[in-house]
């Protein structure tokens, strides 16, 4: 019987296979991709992601990371600007999903990349994994780092009703900045890639106008940003896009926090889903990995670890969830707002963070 299975290689499952190979413990990382690719995600990292990922061995602008230091806001003709009060930076999902999983193997971790875990079944002692291929594995203990999808036996059964949309887009963004862009059901966000072009993702509400065209195609997705207000026209004038259509995510179960004491450990987007806004859901990943692998060394329970997050998120969730309705709602007047009380924006952006 394997000691510790990991049921996915992102950010959560490889900090925390990471953590435990470290500490000698060879756990067992099962990755449904054969090759890390692309998730929908802005790609937007701050110090905190940074604090982490140093420790685990990896250096964001040694990964070719593009640092960020401002923020634009923009909503119909409103524009604000305000300086980051953290070091911020842009690294495509693949290359730090693919950098984090060659760590894990480093570390002594027995990467599995190519199989999916069909269903998790709870035994008398451990776990019994199922494979989809019909193969399958037992382990006495299992830490759930598959993000926004749903492992059967152990489903959130939360569904939301946003749908997350992302394009890597040819073109120039503006030097340093992520601008973060209302449009009809939600909001985007635009930040240069490393090498040129710019990563353009946005969390939107599938029942809006326009947004179920704007998941269908890339030139439509641009299209319902750039109406959403005079700088994203701007932009996005000239950008091209990269794919033909942008990749999607729906049902995210924003304001999600996991609030059973029972096993398994549950890292990432399984044990929280803060809104995008703010950029900490990687953060939240990386530290909740090592966190859950802490646990696991010392003998702690996944009670002790679910109630530890749920005591740290309570307040910056709050605070997300509402920055987020406020730029949903109401995005002229947030962008007003902002543009005339930077320093308080800047602190409350500070506040959400709790990775
Ligand atoms: C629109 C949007 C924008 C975002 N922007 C940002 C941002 O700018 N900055 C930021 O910090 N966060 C952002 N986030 C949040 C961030 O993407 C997530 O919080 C983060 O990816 C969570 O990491 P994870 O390891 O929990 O999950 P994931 O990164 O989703 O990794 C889960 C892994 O599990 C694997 N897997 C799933 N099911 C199985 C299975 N059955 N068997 C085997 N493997 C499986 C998957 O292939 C995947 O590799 C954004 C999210 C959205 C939706």
């Amino acid at each position: 019987m394997t000691e510790v299975a990991i049921l996915g290689g992102g950010p959560a499952g490889a900090a925390a296979a990471i953590a435990l190979g470290s500490a000698r413990r060879r756990p067992l990382l099962v990755e449904r991709e054969p090759v890390p690719r692309e998730k929908v995600c802005g790609e937007f990292m701050a110090a905190d992601a940074a604090a982490v990922l140093t420790r685990l061995g990896l250096d964001l602008p040694g990964l070719g990371a593009v640092p960020l230091d401002r923020a634009l806001l923009a909503s119909g003709r409103r524009q604000a600007e305000i300086q980051l009060p953290f070091p911020a930076w842009s690294l495509p999902r693949a290359s730090l999903d693919a950098a984090l999983l060659e760590a894990a193997e480093a570390a002594g971790a027995i990467l599995l990349r190519g199989v999916a875990v069909a269903r998790a079944e709870p035994r008398s002692e451990g776990w019994r994994l199922r494979y989809s291929d019909g193969q399958g594995v037992e382990a006495r203990h299992l830490v759930l780092a598959t993000g926004k999808h749903e492992c059967r036996g152990l489903a959130r059964g939360v569904p939301g009703r946003a749908i997350g949309l992302k394009m890597h887009l040819g073109g120039m963004a503006p030097e340093g900045a992520i601008a973060l862009l209302a449009c009809r059901g939600g909001y985007a966000g635009l930040q240069p890639r490393p090498g040129g072009g710019m990563n353009l993702c946005a969390a939107l509400d599938l029942a809006a106008p326009g947004v179920a065209d704007a998941a269908r195609a890339g030139p439509a997705f641009l299209a319902h940003v750039a109406a959403g207000s005079a700088l994203a026209e701007r932009l996005l004038a000239g950008a091209e896009p990269l794919w033909a259509r942008p990749l999607a995510v729906a049902n995210l179960p924003y304001g999600y926090l996991h609030r059973r004491a029972t096993a398994p450990f549950r890292v990432g987007d399984q044990l929280a889903v803060i809104p995008s806004l703010c950029g900490d859901g990687i953060a939240i990943a990386l530290r909740s990995g090592v966190e859950a692998a802490k646990h696991l060394i010392a003998g702690g329970t996944p009670a002790a670890h679910h109630a530890a997050w749920q005591r740290r998120l309570a307040w910056p969730m709050r605070l997300a969830g509402a920055m987020g309705l406020a730029l949903n709602h109401a995005p002229g007047l947030a962008v007003s707002l902002a543009g005339m009380m930077p320093a308080v924006t800047a602190a409350a952006a500070r506040m959400t963070r709790a990775g």
